[in-house]
């Protein structure tokens, strides 16, 4: 196991949930402290909360991830005898670093609005409302005859050759390739100084942007050469549509007032606000974690027989109903769900590339209300 810092945990978060999935204006990133430094242990949570910190200082972590940005408007002063002032003093003391993914985690794959989706068990999942798509690369790779079916392992592991539902796609040429070594070189074929000639086949594979540095770093791992010779093309072809919130389907139909129950059950509250006729069936199901008042007729115009969303507000829920769209409320601290979800996320990454650092999800629960 290898030790690591902040820089490359964050560098393998952002492989999953990139700051340009992030809408405009959001508060991401990094916030408090700094990543030049050795991390053995994260704090993955919801909110930054005093009790939070506390948490992290008694946990010994070096670095919270969270969800909700800690600091959204410019602040005007830190005054330490004030409770947020205070808060900043303490991460700062401990030397602990503050990093906030907020709407990039909500339309990243596997982040926060796949993990609703997924508690809530819905299938045939799509993105309720995009709002980006990936760019496609295409790479064409130029590798020794006898190196060729390891390469293309290697970029099909990391994720390139996908289409559709299919994976590891891939073209290939056979043909000759030339090169004269420079006195300097000590190449895999042939010696310095001589012109060269290599049965060689030109691999052609596609893949989503974000991928770009994992596909980069597999192909040239895999790569015999001391100097590989690619070529990158940016593509017009439209890659997978990413957005906030989804919709599935429910394995069976049952009644409004069965489906706010599983709700409760599912994300893990108390009590949950219903708008519409308990008595209707519902099945499909578009879910958004946080407040999702401005999307309420996507999730019409999709379709949705229910809603599951936060903060949702009385004129809305007229609009709603006036609309025909049922909503179940349970708060916007259902996306607690993040915290496990994401801390396994990483724990995965980490493990592929043999890093030395453990995710731990914050055990602080953070919502303000109590049903009573
Ligand atoms: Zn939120």
């Amino acid at each position: 196991m290898k030790k690591t810092n902040g820089h490359e945990v964050i560098q393998l978060f952002e492989q999953f949930s990139p700051k340009r999935y992030a809408m405009e204006g959001d508060k991401i990133g990094l916030q408090v402290g700094r990543l030049n430094k050795p991390v053995e242990r994260v704090l993955i949570a919801l909110d930054v909360l005093e009790e939070v910190v506390d948490e992290a200082i008694d946990k010994d972590v070096q670095l919270i991830i969270a969800h909700h940005p800690l600091i959204f408007r410019p602040l005007k002063s830190v005054v330490t005898s004030d409770p947020a002032g205070r808060l900043l003093e303490k991460l700062i003391k401990h030397d602990i670093a503050v990093y906030a993914a907020h709407t990039n985690l909500d339309v990243a794959k596997g982040g926060v609005n796949d993990l609703l989706a997924e508690a809530l068990e819905l299938t045939e999942t799509e993105v309720l409302v995009p709002t980006l798509q990936e760019d496609l690369k295409k790479l064409a790779v130029f590798v020794p005859s006898d190196h060729a079916g390891s390469v293309r392992e290697a970029l099909g592991r990391a994720g390139a050759g996908f289409i559709g539902e299919y994976s590891h796609c891939s073209f290939s040429v056979e043909g000759t390739g030339r090169f004269l070594p420079g006195a300097q070189t000590s190449p895999y074929i042939g010696e310095a100084g001589r012109l060269e000639t290599v049965e060689e086949v030109k691999i052609e594979t596609i893949y989503p942007r974000s991928l770009e540095k994992k596909v980069l770093s597999a192909m040239l791992k895999a790569h015999p050469y001391e100097e590989v010779a690619y070529d990158i093309y940016p593509l017009d072809n439209e890659g997978e549509t990413l957005g906030l919130g989804r919709i599935g389907q429910l394995e069976k139909s049952m009644t409004l007032h069965e489906f706010a129950e599983f709700v409760k059950e599912k994300l893990d509250v108390k009590g949950v606000r219903v708008v519409g006729h308990l008595t209707e069936e519902v099945k499909k199901v578009a879910v958004l974690g946080g407040d999702g008042n401005k999307y309420f007729q996507s999730a019409k115009f999709k379709g949705a027989d229910v809603y599951v969303t936060g903060d949702f507000y009385y004129h809305t829920a007229h609009d709603a109903l006036a609309a025909g769209l049922k909503v179940v409320d349970p708060g916007h601290n259902v996306e607690k769900v993040m915290k496990a979800g994401t801390a396994n996320k990483m724990a995965a990454l980490a493990a592929e590339k043999g890093l030395d650092v453990q995710f731990i999800p914050s055990s602080i629960h953070t919502d303000p209300f109590t049903f009573i």
